[in-house]
């Protein structure tokens, strides 16, 4: 059995749709004269699309966008920390610390809801790209001098598909995200990108580098796959 929501559109449109997103479902859509029976036996024509399409979508499910409200969980270097959400007096901005096995954030008690969620939101923001630049570049430092190689800047970006990069000169840029990662597949990226200082292809000299600093990198290429999904700020 396959449950859909049936959407009766405007009479201009005439033929009938099905849609399937992991945020509604499967959406069948039909001009307003189809009868029940005509939609079940238009899903049924496509019910091993459907399957197939939900089986996909199921195995990779976009997790629900970020609430910042009281307990809600946070990924940092692969763990799962609450979020304390305190409201408090006397300040104007929210506050926010990492305490070792929580987050705690004090957020202006006078704000409404709406005001306070979304300072909340970026209180959050700039800790993570915080402490992703400094724990970053301690990693880098650290990769660097040991393959005895400069670099000119690191620098921490909003972006969706990639992890990390390296230009032309020299910059090394990383995904503001990577910092929810565990430390191992945290330090994989690194090395990856200070390896390009090194070799800017990705030619079997340059993979025979990247093992020779992380002999489970293929692993730890594995494991982004399979999880960036979960990385959410
Ligand atoms: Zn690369």
């Amino acid at each position: 059995m396959i449950n859909y929501k049936v959407v009766r559109s405007s009479r201009r449109q005439l033929s009938s749709s099905i849609s399937i997103t992991p945020e509604s479902g499967v959406v069948v859509s039909v001009p307003p004269w189809v009868s029940l029976s005509a939609i079940e036996k238009m899903v049924q024509a496509k019910a091993d699309w459907i399957r197939k399409t939900l089986a996909r979508i199921g195995a990779y499910p976009r997790p629900d966008a970020k609430q910042y409200t009281d307990g809600e969980k946070h990924l940092y270097f692969g763990e799962e920390y609450p979020l304390a959400v305190i409201p408090a007096t006397g300040i104007a901005t929210p506050r926010l610390q990492f305490l070792y096995n929580r987050f705690e954030a004090k957020v202006p008690a006078h704000h409404p809801p709406h005001k306070q969620r979304k300072g909340l939101e970026e209180a959050v923001l700039h800790w993570y790209l915080d402490n992703g630049q400094r724990i970053i570049t301690e990693k880098v430092n650290f990769f660097t001098k040991l393959l005895n190689i400069s670099y000119n800047r690191i620098v921490l970006k909003k972006v969706s598909s990639i992890w990390g990069s390296c230009s032309r000169k020299n910059n090394l840029n990383f995904n503001r995200k990577l910092i929810m990662a565990p430390h191992k597949v945290v330090d994989y990226v690194v090395i990856h990108e200070v390896c390009h200082l090194v070799h800017h292809h990705h030619r079997q000299s340059f993979w025979d580098l990247v093992k020779s600093l992380d002999p489970d990198y293929k692993a730890h290429i594995r494991w982004l796959k399979a999880n960036h999904h979960l990385l959410t700020i």
